[in-house]
C-alpha cells in the first residue's frame, strides 16, 4: 500500500490516536473507582449522618449561632477528613450544616480549615481518648 505522508485524520497517526483513547479511559475508569470508594457512599457513613443530621434536629449548627433557623442540608468534618481520616465516622466531629455555611469552611482553593473553619475546630475538640489514638 501506498505510504501516507500527507497526514490525515488531522495530523494524527494511529498511534497519537491510541494513546489518546488510552488516556482517555483510563481517566474513566480512575474517575469511576474514585467515585466508587468514595468514603461519602459508604453506608457506615450514610447513617452516621443521619444520626449527626438528627441530633442537630435538621438545622445548621452555623446559622443556630445567630439565633437564625435554617435547614441543614450537609454533614461537616469539623476536623477535616482528609487530614485525620480516623476521625471520619466519629459523631463528635460531624456538624451540620446549611450550604452557604458549609462553603464558609473550606478554603476553596486550598482545602484548608477558613477562619470559620478554625474557629468550629476550636470550639469541638477531639476527646483526649481520641487524640492519645491518633497522635
Ligand atoms: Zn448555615
Ligand atoms: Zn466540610
Amino acid at each position: 500500500s501506498k505510504e501516507n505522508t500527507t497526514g490525515e485524520c488531522a495530523g494524527f497517526d494511529s498511534l497519537t490516536c491510541y494513546y489518546i483513547l488510552l488516556q482517555v479511559v483510563q481517566w474513566a475508569a480512575f474517575y469511576c473507582w474514585r467515585n466508587y470508594m468514595s468514603p461519602y457512599k459508604d453506608k457506615r457513613w450514610r447513617s452516621k449522618r443521619d444520626t449527626a443530621l438528627r441530633r442537630d434536629k435538621y438545622e445548621c449548627r452555623n446559622c443556630k449561632r445567630f439565633g437564625i433557623t435554617t435547614t441543614a442540608t450537609v454533614v461537616h468534618h469539623v476536623w477535616f477528613l482528609r487530614d485525620y481520616p480516623k476521625w471520619w465516622l466519629c459523631l463528635w466531629n460531624l456538624i451540620s450544616l446549611c450550604e452557604k455555611c458549609h462553603n464558609k469552611m473550606h478554603n476553596r482553593d486550598s482545602d484548608i480549615p477558613t477562619e470559620l473553619g478554625e474557629y468550629w475546630q476550636d470550639k469541638i475538640k477531639p476527646p483526649t481518648s481520641a487524640t492519645k489514638k491518633y497522635f
